[in-house]
């Protein structure tokens, strides 16, 4: 038995125990098991959206035990202390560990070069608590304002401030400038009030993407009322302000520190030297300087196989590691993540099969950075987008993403959070989708549609329906001329007295004398009374063959009684509210059979859209499914099947 412990459910961590299991899944020699702090993996791409209000804190969090519940990963929370490495051994808060093979994938941190008290005093966006935080301070600083009768004290206040204008930085100020307009409403604070402000050591913003990027970038910024300081390093940050080289201090009650990122202190005290190799030897192709530094910066230094240069069994992903390609050091984005985890999985694999490693190949497609709910700029694989289209890329990443993270769930729920559950109009498509109706007007026309079937059924049982001796009763449902308007009364005799399809022609010849024999009626009443879909139609006649071919081959007490049954159940179910999305869709089946069959008229159409609309949760008001429901979830969300196809309905329970 060998086991595989991969320490830290990043991008890196997730992705390395997926491949790993989709590798060793049948292979009961292999254990591999997942160490985090937390019971979740963290979308740290979309933090600034939780700081800045746009999307509930739920939505960054992917819980551990949806992605692995129907795998052979293990998940173990615990904080790990630090490693052994002499030992093979994990040293957790909670317990020890071994392992054979450890993936080392603890993230990174934010880098503050140093600064008086900009650790101290600045919030950070780097980590799930860190988001949550800086959104409680920025409504906190808004109740503050509104009991502050001070004007100039209120500013400073109201004076947001984002240090640094690479990605991070860009994409929180996109949200503050987003969500200030609601936050001042609710507060009852005067939204001219607040500033809010990005200071940048450099001449640019966002210096790796292209010159067009950046200007249109910095137009929406302007346009959005953003205050821009270029060209102006921050050299200090206390409690109520920065201070800056070569101009005036700002007052400033929130400084968000996004001005870069380095490894992480759990790694810089690891028992790594930075230099040796495998055999123990001082490796030369590194400058000592440079092997001193990147320990310092908290990272690890890996060779091309993604295996650590001193312990050839354990490997390292993500933003902790260090590794120099083409002379340039990877960037601790989310793709290095992804395909050193792919890389590591490989060779770990190739080392348990005692094949040769392959070396680690980046391929990187680009950068999309979003700024606010509704703009975006990408320059990704040679495309450069701004806008609406830059936005829909950024969506579609994510959908891919959560896909080959949680599946249909985890896709399900980006959309609820960035599109079906927004507030204020913060998304690409502002409110369209969002507008929710409470479920208690929907009671109506539930009721209504489980009376209309009580009706269908009672006069099924009247004509004879559960009477085998009447012999096969073939009037469907409201076939025209049964049931229609007064006018029609005559027509309802001649329909019953007819047998088969020939019913509903005679009852629609007969609805229509009927109809001249009262006098002049209105033609939209008239049309209403006439088949959805005219019986000369092909779809039609060929629906009739089809329903008399194969339905005739039942004995037709069998099928009478089905039917009547049936349409009982549909009836019960939604006025007791009682599995009513499941009554919903078999009338919405039924209803669509009777149309295309050409037995529905468009007075009895409503019954189709009302089947659609009972779809919502309409049986969780008044109705049993308030119960049922919830304890059905529980069951599905523990099945087997659903962990493996991650087609859970909402969050799946914690495993105890
Ligand atoms: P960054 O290093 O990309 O940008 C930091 C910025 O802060 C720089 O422009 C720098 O000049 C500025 N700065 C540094 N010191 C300063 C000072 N004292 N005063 C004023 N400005 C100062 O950092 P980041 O934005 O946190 O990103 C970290 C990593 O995460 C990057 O590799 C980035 O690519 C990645 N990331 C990617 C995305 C995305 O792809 N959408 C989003 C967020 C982060």
């Amino acid at each position: 038995m060998k086991t595989i412990a991969i320490l830290g459910a990043g991008y890196g961590g997730i992705a390395a125990a997926k491949s790993l299991n989709k590798i060793f899944r049948g292979n009961r020699e292999i254990e591999i098991t997942l160490f985090d702090r937390n019971p979740f993996h963290t979308l740290m791409t979309e933090l600034h959206e939780v700081a800045g209000g746009r999307v509930p804190s739920e939505s960054v969090q992917v819980s551990l035990d949806k992605v692995f519940g129907g795998t052979k990963v293990k998940v173990q929370i615990d904080t790990i202390e630090t490693i052994r490495f002499q030992e093979n051994r994990l040293v957790g808060r909670h317990g020890e560990y071994s392992y054979d093979y450890l993936i080392v994938g603890p993230g990174a941190e934010p880098e503050y070069f140093g600064i008086p008290g900009a650790k101290e005093h600045s919030f950070s966006l780097w980590s799930y608590d860190d988001a949550v935080a800086l959104r409680r301070h920025i409504e906190d600083q808004f109740l503050r304002a509104s009991r502050e009768p001070d004007e100039v004290l209120r500013r400073e206040i109201l004076t947001f401030t984002v240090a640094g204008a690479g990605f991070t930085g860009i994409e929180m100020l996109g949200e503050l400038l987003e969500w200030k307009k609601s936050l001042a409403v609710r507060f009852g604070v005067d939204e001219a009030e607040v500033s809010i402000v990005l200071v940048e050591a450099m001449t640019e913003i966002l210096p790796i993407l292209p010159k067009k990027l950046r200007e249109r970038t910095m137009g929406f910024l302007a346009k959005k009322g953003a205050v821009v300081r270029l060209n102006t390093p921050i050299t200090e940050v206390r409690p109520d302000g920065i201070a800056v080289k070569d101009g005036a201090p700002l007052k400033t009650h929130t400084v968000i520190w996004t001005c870069g990122v380095r490894g992480c202190e759990f790694a810089s005290n690891l028992d790594f030297t930075g230099g040796k190799d495998h055999s123990g030897a001082v490796s030369s192709d590194v400058d000592p300087n440079l092997k001193f530094n990147i320990l310092k910066k908290g990272r690890l230094r890996a060779n091309p196989f993604m295996q650590s240069v001193e312990f050839e069994n354990v490997y390292l992903v993500g933003d902790v590691l260090w590794f120099s390609e083409k002379n340039r050091a990877l960037p601790q984005v989310v793709e290095t993540a992804l395909q050193s985890a792919e890389c590591a999985a490989h060779n770990i694999h190739a080392d348990v099969l005692g094949h040769p490693k392959k070396p680690f190949r980046s391929n990187y497609h680009g950068f999309l950075v979003s700024v606010g709910s509704r703009f975006a700029v990408a320059h990704v694989m040679g495309l450069v987008l701004t806008g609406f289209f830059a936005m829909f890329m950024k969506h579609l990443v994510n959908f891919h993403y959560l896909w080959s993270v949680a599946g249909a769930n985890a896709c399900w729920e980006y959309a609820q959070h960035h599109f079906f559950q927004v507030k204020n109009g913060r998304s690409q498509v502002g409110n369209q989708l969002a507008n929710k109706t409470p479920t208690y007007w929907l009671l109506p026309i539930r009721i209504a549609l489980g009376a209309i079937w009580v009706v269908e059924v009672l006069e099924k049982v009247l004509k004879g329906w559960l009477d085998p001796s009447k012999g096969p009763v073939s009037s469907w449902m409201f076939s025209p001329g049964v049931h229609q308007a007064g006018w029609a009364v005559d027509a309802a005799s001649a329909a019953t007295t007819a047998t088969g399809t020939d019913a509903t022609a005679a009852a629609t010849t007969a609805a229509a004398g009927a109809a001249a024999a009262a006098g002049p009626t209105i033609d939209l009443l008239k049309a209403m009374a006439n088949p959805i879909l005219s019986p000369d139609l092909f779809l039609v006649k060929w629906m009739r063959w089809f329903m008399d071919t194969f339905l005739s081959q039942i004995n037709y007490v069998a099928l009478q009684y089905g039917v009547v049954f049936a349409e009982g159940a549909i009836a019960l179910a939604l006025l007791g509210g009682t599995f009513t999305w499941l009554a919903g869709v078999v009338s919405l089946v039924l209803c669509l059979n009777f149309t295309l069959a050409g037995y529905f008229t468009w007075n009895t159409a409503w019954m189709i859209f009302a089947s659609v609309t009972v779809l919502g949760g309409a049986g969780r008001v008044l109705g049993l499914d308030a119960w049922i429901m919830p304890w059905l979830h529980r069951w599905w969300n523990g099945t087997g099947l659903a962990k493996k196809t991650y087609w859970y309905v909402g969050e799946p329970r914690r495993k105890k």
